[in-house]
């Protein structure tokens, strides 16, 4: 059995869903599960309406949520036009449900001021939209699915916006919700991003890690990352013209790259894949005949596989004359993070100081308070990282240098090499990002590359 899941621009729209669908059909033997995510755009829309509706614009939030509910009974009549009936009942359904998005912006509205958990209730909506629909559209075109809710398979804490998964429980709830569909020969459908508590999200991007949680409960032959890209990239296609696509790719790599900004896979996909030792596989949906890439234990050691890079970073530096040969005191300053919930990205540390970049700022303030009991705190802004990743990184060869030279003027504000020595990250100024990746890329990838 494999689990394939469907990004938001393979399940954009009509054109795109039917693709879907016969990617799909033509797995049938492999018994699927899928997972899609809500239509390309639509959460983004949905987050929107939330913090409009909460800042007292309802008039514009109530707009934005006709639109929103036109575009999917558009696809819907278009997807299911063989079936008026079936079209009439999922829009209907559709429909119930931006009642209830309208119901959500008005209390918003009239609360004016946003939860977590108000923002999870909305957002969770996207994916509960697309998977009823995805559902009755591979019915009409003879796939025999079945709707299952995410709710009650993908079990978590009760944190919303990040909520963490138990993945003990969700192995449970697979075996007794999707196992026995799959024995009858039908095909599960689940809606991405959606955990268990009121409709908590697992974050941007977390139907990557829904399906491989699924993948893992399931101990699945392969999970399957459907996308609008023909694999991981030796960099970001947005980013760097000439980026190439790597056939195979280390689960470490691969991980280290999705931490460091390759947004084509949620960083957390990897994790639960390597304990069972499943395959993942990347795939575009718009040339499903493509090769992909396949990530996988097994896969060629090379100094450099790829670049990564993301923006809208903060550097935080804790400097500490008492830190000289003090025990705990790292102890106690990653303390201040974890109580925090705030997760640290890159660490370099010196005699008296530490610094380490952070993604979430929504807690920075707070942070420093506590922190400046531990020594001098500065925060810098508007930092970006840019990551060089291969196996072979630290083997001994000349790419470390190489990835330095070819960064040339560009102001680094601190360097950190992984212990497990794949990783080479920079940090420099947030607009420095796309430069020093497009330098990189044309080092080591580039026709005239100059470190290979
Ligand atoms: P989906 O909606 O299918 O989950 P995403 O937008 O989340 O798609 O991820 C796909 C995008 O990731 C690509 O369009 C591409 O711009 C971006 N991306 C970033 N880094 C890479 C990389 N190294 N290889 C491929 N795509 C990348
Ligand atoms: N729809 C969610 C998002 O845009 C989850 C996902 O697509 O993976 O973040
Ligand atoms: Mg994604």
């Amino acid at each position: 059995m494999i689990v394939c899941k469907f990004g938001g621009t393979s399940v954009g729209d009509a054109e795109a869903i039917a693709r879907t669908a016969s990617i799909i059909g033509a797995r049938r033997e492999r018994k699927p599960v899928v997972v899609v995510s809500a239509l390309a755009g639509a959460t983004n829309a949905l987050l929107a309406i939330a913090e409009q509706s909460a800042r007292g614009q309802l008039i514009g939030a109530l707009a934005a949520i006709e639109s929103l509910r036109e575009r999917h009974l558009e696809q819907s009549q278009l997807l299911l036009a063989a079936d008026q009936a079936v079209a009439d009942d999922i829009c209907a359904e559709l429909s119930a449900m931006f009642d209830e998005l309208a119901m959500l912006a008005d209390a918003l509205n009239t609360l004016g001021d946003l939860t977590p958990r108000s923002l999870d209730a909305i957002a969770s909506l996207g994916e509960q939209m697309s998977s009823v629909l995805i559902v009755a559209a591979f019915k009409l075109r003879g796939l025999p699915a079945v709707h299952v809710d995410a709710r009650h398979v993908v079990i978590t804490d009760d944190a919303f916006t990040r909520a963490e998964p138990q993945p003990d429980a969700i192995a449970e709830a697979t075996q007794r919700l999707v196992v026995p569909i799959l024995r009858d020969g039908h095909i599960p459908v689940m809606g991405g991003y959606i955990g268990s508590a009121k409709s908590n999200t697992l974050g941007r991007g977390g139907s990557d890690y829904s399906a491989s949680l699924v993948g893992a409960a399931l101990q699945a032959d392969a999970i399957e990352i459907w996308t609008d890209v023909d694999g991981m990239l030796t960099a970001d296609p947005r980013v760097v013209q000439g980026s190439q696509l790597i056939e195979r790719i280390a689960f470490d790599e691969a991980s280290e790259l999705a931490s460091f900004g390759a947004k084509v896979l949620h960083p957390n996909t990897i994790a639960p894949a390597v304990t069972k030792g499943i395959p993942v596989w990347i795939l575009n949906s718009r040339r499903p005949e493509g090769t992909g890439t396949l990530i996988t234990f097994d896969a060629p050691r090379r100094p450099v596989t790829a670049i990564a890079g993301k923006s809208g970073v903060s550097l935080v530096k804790v400097r500490s004359a008492r830190m000289l040969l003090t025990e705990g005191f790292m102890r106690r300053l990653f303390g201040v993070f974890e109580r925090h919930k705030t997760s640290v990205d890159v660490v370099a540390t010196s005699e008296v100081s530490v610094s380490v970049t952070i993604d979430d700022p929504s807690r920075l303030d707070a942070l420093m308070v506590d922190l400046r009991e531990h020594g001098d705190v500065t925060v810098e802004r508007n930092r970006g990282i840019v990551s060089v990743v291969g196996t072979g990184l630290a083997d001994g060869g000349k790419a470390m240098a190489c990835a330095l030279t070819a960064i040339g003027d560009i102001q680094v504000h601190m360097l950190s090499l992984s212990a497990s020595g794949i990783n080479l990250t920079v940090v420099v100024d947030g607009e420095q990002v796309i430069p020093a990746m497009q330098r990189l890329h044309a080092a080591f990838f580039g026709d005239s590359a100059t470190c290979i």
